[in-house]
């Protein structure tokens, strides 16, 4: 057990506000918390550039640097530097046991300072205020005088033309009375957390929605690893809160819910499919979906990117850029299908090239077939919203759209494989047989980072080479997977109605 109060840095802070249990972990079993990965790993790293470019907003900053645990170093060196009255970077002040170090100090007037927190977000959070609140506590009982507290965050209606100009990328609220509201409780919350951290077994915590809100924790495996697979929060469409409660009462399987629980049509699709371990196949469905399609088939998919800092001129930040494309080409029903692709090389704006090749590619008739098509649409429509050459060749193809997940978010099938999901990932093994699962890249997420990381990064050719290659295989599943599923839906049909295969 501990006998001497620990830190609280405001990262430590949020988090004992988030769940007490995760807080204990992070004090005295550090070693089971999973590490980092990839994604919320490129978001920390996304959010230091984004402190870098605002860092230049306040010319003549200091920064101050130091071993992140040498507290005693950072202290004094920050106290030090106070007099100089310029722009402090990461300050690092204590109170008590709390710690703060906030991203901007900035010198207001004679003696006092102003606390500028940057965030990579495009609105101010209510976690934003609690962050703030714990520093202001920090600094204030540290003897400063503390006169503003502003949120330095994204812009999201800054289009880039040229250089990027910190000035319009940032937008600066002032957050001040929000966190003076919240003082009050500081003080309470870290003695509350002191004495968490100091027990010798950690805080039975139930799960509940604080498991992703305001961030994903990292112990939801261990968390949350006695639920069964198809439990309440699988259930297609179905309220957090109420799946929740439904699992506070013991309610483990849904296929064991009990009759007084209010369900959806689909709901009881899925759970009528679970209890039979049957396929639920509505063939009037499928065949009104399989009559809208018109060959030649193309079937598209986009894979994109987006950053804070946009790359290219006429993006805003966090607008999904399309990077690569798989196109599967069906010319008549049981025909093999034909397969083009297109993945960008080089840092320059892929969308032009994105363009010219699909106008080509996507004839003149036929339906596109995409998996969520508004996807593809959207992104061919803000394409072509800047290389306006192209909006007429859009404007002919956009009615010609048919989305692929229209039948299964109807429920026209459902196997109980899917666990309540209708997604592309679900469907493709629940239908087909087929997976991701021999690929190195299996979703979306890993192909973006892994595309900017070998663009951007500094890599060998080799992994480049190798990386892009992924790339390859992995779009063309996406597209690939698509024919499969309507083949297979083709299969289906037969004469009439709704059946439990
Ligand atoms: S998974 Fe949920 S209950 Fe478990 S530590 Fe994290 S937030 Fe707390």
């Amino acid at each position: 057990m501990r006998t001497t109060s620990p830190f609280l840095s405001k990262s430590k802070y949020l988090s004992g506000l988030q769940c007490h249990k995760l807080l204990w972990f992070q004090y005295n079993a550090k070693d089971q918390i999973p590490a980092f990965d990839a994604q919320t790993q490129a978001i920390f790293d996304q959010g230091n550039l984004v402190g870098e470019l605002a860092r230049k907003l306040y010319p003549n900053g200091i920064e101050i640097a130091g071993v992140a645990n040498d507290f005693g170093k950072i202290l004094g060196l920050s106290k030090e530097v106070l007099s100089h009255r310029r722009p402090l970077f990461e300050a690092a002040f204590k109170s008590g046991n709390a710690f703060a170090r906030a991203d901007i100090l900035n010198p207001v007037g004679r003696n006092e300072w102003e606390i500028v927190e940057v965030k990579s977000s495009t609105q101010v959070k209510e976690v934003n205020l609690h962050d703030l609140a714990l520093q202001r506590y920090a600094y204030e009982g540290a003897g400063l005088a503390i006169s503003r507290c502003c949120i330095l965050h994204i812009d999201n209606e800054y289009v880039r033309k040229g250089e990027i100009d910190p000035k319009k990328l940032f937008k600066k609220v002032d957050v001040t009375e929000q966190v003076a509201s919240l003082i009050k409780s500081v003080g309470p919350n870290l003695r509350t957390m002191a004495g968490v951290i100091a027990q010798k077994r950690y805080p039975e915590v139930e799960i509940g929605p604080h498991c992703s809100d305001p961030y994903g924790c990292p112990l939801t495996e261990l968390c949350w690893k006695f639920l069964p697979e198809d439990n309440p929060l699988t259930l297609y469409y179905f309220k957090k809160e109420k799946a929740f409660d439904l699992i506070h009462q013991g309610q483990l399987d849904i296929w064991k819910l009990p009759a007084s629980i209010e369900l959806s049509d689909k709901q009881q699709i899925q759970v009528e499919a679970l209890r039979t371990d049957k396929t639920y196949v509505d063939k009037n469905g499928i065949r009104e979906f399989l009559g809208q399609l018109e060959y030649p088939l193309y079937y598209l998919d986009f894979e994109t990117f987006g950053t804070a800092i946009p790359l290219y001129d006429d993006v805003s930040p966090y607008q999904q850029i399309p990077f690569q494309y798989s196109l599967h080409i069906v010319d008549a029903e049981g025909k093999k299908p034909k397969h083009e692709s297109f993945l960008a090389d080089g840092a320059k704006d892929p969308r032009p090239e994105i363009l010219r090749t699909l106008k080509n590619s996507l004839g003149q008739k036929g339906s596109i077939v995409a998996y969520n098509a508004s996807f593809e649409k959207d992104k061919l429509k803000k394409a072509v919203e800047v290389y306006e050459q192209y909006i007429d060749g859009y404007s002919k193809i956009e009615n010609r759209f048919v989305d692929l997940l229209v039948p299964f978010k109807a429920f026209s099938y459902y196997n109980p494989n899917q666990h309540g999901s209708t997604s592309m990932k679900a469907v493709l093994p629940a239908l087909t047989g087929k997976s991701y699962e021999g690929l190195e890249i299996k979703e979306g997420g890993t192909a973006s980072l892994e595309y900017l990381r070998v663009t951007f990064g500094k890599v060998t050719e080799k992994e480049r080479q190798k990386v892009r290659k992924q790339l390859e295989e992995y779009c063309a599943m996406d597209t690939e997977g698509m024919v499969d599923i309507v083949e297979e839906l083709q299969r289906l049909l037969a004469p009439i109605g709704a059946i439990l295969i």
